[in-house]
């Protein structure tokens, strides 16, 4: 087991998926599997970017096990070449050693290793988890997705190790507030038309939405801020770029709506002498909304069962404060569970694993396709 590990780690770690180039991790997946001869298929995202997507039986429900290709660039003060996996004592250094290609690994294995009878088994690798999440758009608008009952992400392992599981992450959105007037001169200055005031009064409002109750922590903060003016002048623009963290249930459209109502309300103390206009700041793909699983929910119960036989300590659900692909299954109504290794430097040098750690996991992930295989899904 520990070498099958080895081998394929060292593997994907020396072909660079640093995003948007993930094309030659696709192939290298693809033939992979295809010279194994399961049924894979090449989802096409944007052009030279594949999803690639495989599956195992026949049955209503699927359990898929999932994973991001891509890695972020190469940082710098590296000690070894981050694309040759280097090994020393447990740890195995390499860019995206942790974040995921050894959760992408443990996947493919278990994946090899466990022939359910009752549910489908299925894996997706997707592409640009590192940026906006396109792959997985891709992925859950698609057929393949559609009798998946359970999303096994093995992303790293932020805390707690083997004995975390992920069941909850916030939403997050980026919005961009336009506030225009009528100029005022230099003579006519007057508070009430002071755009600034306006807007620092806005900010602070903006500072109520601020909550956190232990890990779910939601905010609401000012990015960016744009001005115009011309000559002896009041600013007669100002452009606010906002980011969030959103706790669920609240939405990023609910939130867009609570945002609006706080400004009418501001604006009629100024008269509504401000015009403005508020929306999500564009981007390809829409801002992904928070999620949050039951604590009854049938899976995390046998998975928290399986954990603890397996290390022989207490499962430990958390809420993330991070937001990735998972938001996207989640959000949708799917349940999602994150369980990875252990490691350190995830988006920084000396990136690291822990090979013992990939190793429990993969007994996790085994014993869980067991376990759940006892059951009629459906
Ligand atoms: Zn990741």
């Amino acid at each position: 087991m520990r070498k099958d590990l080895i081998n394929l780690l060292k593997k994907t770690v020396a072909i660079n998926s640093i995003f948007p180039n993930e094309q030659k991790l696709s192939d290298f997946i693809y033939k992979f599997f295809k010279l194994k001869k399961f049924k894979v298929y090449k989802q096409l995202v944007e052009k030279n970017r594949f999803n690639i997507l495989v599956e195992k039986g026949q049955s209503k429900k699927a359990i898929l096990l999932y994973s991001h290709l891509d890695t972020v660039g190469i940082v710098q003060n590296w000690n070894t070449d981050p694309l040759k996996l280097y090994i020393k004592d447990d740890k195995a250094y390499g860019l995206g050693a942790w974040d995921m290609k050894g959760g992408m690994v443990i996947n493919i294995l278990s994946f090899l290793n466990f022939n359910p009878k009752n549910y489908q088994l299925k894996l997706a690798f997707c592409v640009d988890e590192e940026n906006i999440s396109k792959g997985a758009y891709k992925l859950i608008n698609s057929h393949f997705f559609k009798n998946v009952d359970l999303v096994i992400s093995t992303e790293p392992a932020f805390f707690y190790g083997n004995q975390g599981i992920v069941i909850g992450r916030p939403g997050r959105a980026v919005f961009l507030i336009k506030i225009n007037c009528q100029p005022k001169h230099y003579g006519f200055y007057e508070k009430k038309y002071d755009i600034n005031l306006f807007i620092s009064q806005l900010i602070k409002d903006l500072s109520k939405f601020y909550k956190k109750n232990k890990a779910k922590k939601q905010f609401v903060f000012v990015k960016k801020i744009e001005s115009k003016t011309v000559g002896l002048s009041t600013p007669y623009e100002v452009n606010l770029q906002i980011d969030s963290s959103i706790i669920p249930p609240l939405t990023k459209n609910q939130l867009l709506d609570q945002i609006k109502e706080k400004i009418n309300y501001l604006n009629k103390k100024f008269n509504n002498f401000f015009e403005v206009k508020v929306d999500f700041y564009p981007r390809e793909t829409p801002y992904l909304d928070g999620y949050e699983i039951s604590m009854d929910n049938f899976y995390l119960k046998i998975l928290k069962k399986t954990i603890n036989e397996v290390t022989q300590k207490k499962a430990i659900p958390y809420f993330r404060s991070s937001i990735a692909d998972e938001n996207l299954f989640g959000s949708i109504g799917k349940t999602v569970l994150g369980i990875g290794p252990a490691g350190e430097n995830a988006h920084s040098p000396n990136e690291w694993v822990a090979l013992n750690s990939l190793e429990i996991l993969y007994n996790i992930i085994i014993n869980f396709l067991k376990d759940i295989d006892q059951y009629d899904l459906g």
